[in-house]
């Protein structure tokens, strides 16, 4: 998946909120890594790559922290809802917002 894929996903799926993140990731990939896939996970940015990478793998996992704290259609300080049995990241301005899935 390269950048503009993972942005158009990422904006389909979730919204506007994360994009800077998955610039963010893009900016910092390591030479020889391939971004599999970035998606939205229990209301976190998760992203799938290979070859295993430490210290990528800890960038990732801040980056997933980040998320998790961010609404992901604006990007503004939110928090982890659930909502009809989804977790997701949401202000309080966009919390009953009806999902975006599919
Ligand atoms: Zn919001």
């Amino acid at each position: 998946m390269d950048r503009a894929e993972a942005k158009q996903w990422i904006e389909k799926t979730c919204g506007r909120g994360w994009l800077y993140l998955v610039d963010e990731i893009f900016d910092k990939v390591p030479p020889g890594i391939v971004i599999e896939e970035v998606f939205q996970k229990w209301g976190h940015l998760h992203v799938t790559y290979s070859p295993y990478d430490e210290a990528f793998e800890s960038f990732l996992f801040d980056i997933e922290h980040l998320s998790a704290g961010l609404c992901e259609i604006c990007g503004k300080p939110g928090e982890e809802k659930m909502h009809d049995g989804w977790s997701i990241a949401r202000c309080p301005r966009h919390a009953l917002l009806p999902l975006n899935r599919f």
